[in-house]
């Protein structure tokens, strides 16, 4: 769903709840903001380290989100599938068809969203970590986005972080 929908705030409220799995770190040119570690929250690379690894084959999907390179490093999801876990993506509607393309019916997939533009645009301002511009582009993003609902399996309207975490627990 749209940056700012709360994607990550129910993943990590979630965790303890759905068992063993493995969160793919996804690698971004985008810059880190406050708070973000590199290896935890994204691997932070320029863009020609980027285009080295699309050239080397590294990802499994990748898609220019927001004017910046975002991908999934196909080597971990491919070590954490094969013990077994359960993996975890949060990325963008691209992402989302490429990975399906993939692996098929393989994936679940969930559709995160708050259940009103404004509210949207409220949680983007109020997060107050990105520039004002990056997030008008962010808001016009979530209009396109939205279109997309339809491809998943699933549906959360992100209210209540307790309710869309206990929904995504029952789909993980
Ligand atoms: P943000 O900059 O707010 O962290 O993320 C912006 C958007 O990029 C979000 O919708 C997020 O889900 C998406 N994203 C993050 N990692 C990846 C990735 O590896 N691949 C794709 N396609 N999108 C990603």
């Amino acid at each position: 769903g749209p940056s700012g929908a709360g994607k990550s705030t129910i993943i990590e409220n979630s965790s303890r709840d759905i068992g063993e799995y493995y969160f793919s770190i996804s690698t971004t040119t985008r810059e880190p903001r406050e708070g973000e570690a590199d290896g935890v929250d994204y691997y932070f690379v320029s863009r020609t380290e980027f285009e080295e690894g699309i050239k080397a084959g590294d990802f499994l999907e990748y898609a220019t989100v927001h004017g910046n390179y975002y991908g999934t490093s196909l080597k971990p999801v491919n070590e954490a599938l094969s013990q077994g876990k359960l993996v975890i993506f949060d990325i963008d509607v691209q992402g989302h068809r490429l990975v399906r393309a993939k692996m098929g019916s393989f994936v679940t997939s969930a559709f995160i969203t708050p259940s009103s533009l404004a509210i949207l645009k409220e949680r983007l301002y109020a997060r107050a970590t990105d520039r004002d511009d990056i997030i008008k582009g962010r808001i016009e993003s979530a209009k396109e986005e939205i279109k997309a609902i339809g491809e998943f399996d699933f549906v959360i309207i992100n209210d209540t972080i307790e309710r869309a975490s206990s929904e995504f627990i029952t789909i993980a």
